[in-house]
This record gives structure tokens, C-alpha cells and sequence, in this order.
């Protein structure tokens, strides 16, 4: 994904203007308030795309915090 690419999807995130710790919470126990955000985010799957490429270690990215996205790491390895 291109740099310019991410600006697009970035600019309809639905997370835009709002408080960037909530997605970054202390525990995936409190991780609710930013999910139920992605839920209805028209770019949630550009997003985690972006995150699994990127390899991000922290936050909620496409609705899936870190544990998550290291799950479908592995589940697209097996798959591979
Ligand atoms: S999926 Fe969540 S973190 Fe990603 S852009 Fe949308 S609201 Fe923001």
C-alpha cells in the first residue's frame, strides 16, 4: 500500500477527530470502545491491511487489537 494510498482511506476513517487512546487501551478486556468504532468504519479493511503489513505492535487497527492480528498472522501462514 502506497503512501498516498493510506492518506485515502485515512481521510473516511471513522476514527478521525476522535481521541487516538481509545484506541490504545491498557488491556483487550477495555479495547471495546474503539471495536464497536471499527464495526461501522467504511475502511476497516484497508486498515488492518495496513496494520498486518505494517507489522504494528500496538493499538486497534481494523477492529482487531494486537493478540488478534498475530492470530491472522499465523491462520494466513498455515493457510499460505
Ligand atoms: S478501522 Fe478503526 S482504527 Fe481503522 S480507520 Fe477505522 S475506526 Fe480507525
Amino acid at each position: 500500500m502506497t503512501a498516498q494510498t493510506t492518506a485515502v482511506w485515512r481521510k473516511r476513517a471513522a476514527c478521525r477527530g476522535i481521541d487516538p487512546e481509545v484506541f490504545y487501551p491498557a488491556s483487550d478486556e477495555d479495547a471495546g470502545q474503539a471495536k464497536a468504532i471499527c464495526a461501522v468504519c467504511p475502511v476497516r479493511e484497508a486498515c488492518l491491511e495496513h496494520a498486518l503489513a505494517n507489522r504494528e505492535r500496538e493499538g486497534i487497527w481494523g477492529g482487531a487489537t494486537e493478540r488478534e492480528r498475530r492470530r491472522i498472522h499465523r491462520q494466513r501462514r498455515k493457510s499460505a
